[in-house]
């Protein structure tokens, strides 16, 4: 299987603004940003979207949670919000086939999403 383009940032062969990094995942800035802050959490290991994590990734996927919190928060993001965001499939807008939380904040966001 090819890497994704995300296992290429993570192995540096290609580049990207890493923000954050430890040994289950990596948080690096969006290169089409669609918020002031808009970064992207990934785990190292490459699940390919959230509905196939399957019960052994049930660490990576909290830990991926809870330091996108954390990363949330030494962007500066804890006192006006931000919102997180997992796309899964074509009418979510899936364009990655590598599981990755978005970061988003920065801005004051609508709701329903579009
Ligand atoms: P999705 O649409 O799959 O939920 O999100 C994929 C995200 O990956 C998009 O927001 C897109 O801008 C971002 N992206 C795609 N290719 C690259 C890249 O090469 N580098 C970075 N930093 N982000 C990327």
């Amino acid at each position: 299987m090819s890497k994704t383009i995300f296992e290429k940032i993570i192995a540096r062969e290609i580049p990207a603004q890493i923000v954050y990094e430890d040994e289950l995942v990596c948080a690096f800035r969006d290169v089409n940003p669609q918020a002031p802050t808009h970064v992207l959490i990934v785990p190292k290991q490459p699940i390919p979207r959230i509905g196939e994590a399957q019960p052994a990734d049930e660490k990576t996927v909290g830990h991926l949670l809870l330091k996108a919190a954390e990363v949330a928060a030494q962007l500066g993001l804890q006192q006006t919000g931000y919102r997180l965001v997992f796309n899964h499939g074509p009418d979510a807008g899936e364009s990655v086939p590598h599981l990755h939380c978005h970061i988003l904040g920065g801005r004051k966001m609508a709701w329903p999403p579009g």
